[in-house]
């Protein structure tokens, strides 16, 4: 079982579709996998088909300790077991902050139905707070979306200083698996160049191949699927199918 958070907390990046479409390529490719969204916005939930207002049981009840994984946790139409949010998740965050063992809850509880699946991914709200911090404390890789463009590289030093301390203080096994390009414009040299200089910046791995800009993934979550699903055959889906299986082949890590 591996489980990857999807973070960046500059928001708008792809966090949320490279999330649905990695985990829409898993299922494709058999594996048994859970979507967790931690973004009070409810964006991937909403992607995946499910009215955030009409949930009872969100991440929130699971993070205070209310009520169990496997009672918050929906299966969507295409397959894929997700632990949805909503507005109200604000509220369970505000309230962890006091608590004790906050960054852990997220791994406690999401230990207890490990056994159910081969992958978890979390997508994280765009935030560095308590809930991508609990996120990462429960993960074993870290998946960074990047749009490449001019200004992406900042917050990238603050990312991974936080990923650092979690590395330190709660999470040894925790690994960078590297930067994907998201929103990619092949036709020209600035994406690239700017991926290049982010990559050797801050030594990290680039994930290949970059996934292609199109207006195509802006129309998928509208009717509750992600691309692989509406345009199957499209590039952009592709991209996500090569990225997925990278994870099958075990490299790189
Ligand atoms: P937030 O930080 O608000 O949670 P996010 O990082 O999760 O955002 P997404 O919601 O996945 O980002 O994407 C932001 C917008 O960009 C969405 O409208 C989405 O449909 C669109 N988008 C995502 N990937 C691509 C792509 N490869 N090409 C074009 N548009 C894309
Ligand atoms: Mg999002």
């Amino acid at each position: 079982m591996t489980t990857i958070s999807v973070v960046n907390q500059k928001g708008g990046v792809g966090k949320t579709t490279t999330t649905a479409s990695i985990g829409a390529a898993l299922v494709e490719k058999g594996q048994r996998v859970l979507l967790v969204d931690l973004d009070p916005q409810g964006g991937l939930t909403f992607s995946l088909g499910i009215d955030p207002e009409d949930l009872e049981i969100t991440v929130g009840e699971v993070l205070l300790g209310t009520r169990k994984a496997e009672e918050a946790i929906v299966v969507t139409d295409d397959g894929i077991h997700l632990l949805p949010s909503n507005i109200t998740v604000t509220q369970a965050e505000e309230g962890l902050v006091s608590r004790t063992g906050r960054e852990q809850r997220l791994r406690v509880a999401l230990d207890k139905v490990a056994g159910d699946y081969d992958f978890i991914l979390l997508d994280c709200p765009p935030t560095l707070g308590v809930l991508t911090v609990g996120a990462l404390s429960a993960s074993d890789k870290v998946l960074i979306p990047l749009q490449a463009e001019t200004l992406a590289h900042r917050g990238v030093g603050q990312l991974l200083e936080t990923v650092g301390d979690v590395q330190q203080f709660i999470n040894s096994d925790l690994t960078v698996w590297g930067v994907l390009p998201t929103m990619f414009d092949g036709r020209t040299n600035h994406a690239r160049a700017v991926v290049d200089a982010i990559s050797s910046t801050y030594e990290l791995p680039i994930i290949e191949p970059a996934i292609p800009k199109s207006i195509r993934f802006a129309e998928a979550p509208a009717i509750g699927r992600s691309i692989l699903g509406t345009q199957a055959k499209h590039k952009g889906a592709e991209a996500y199918r090569a990225v997925a299986a990278q994870l099958l082949d075990g490299s790189p890590s």
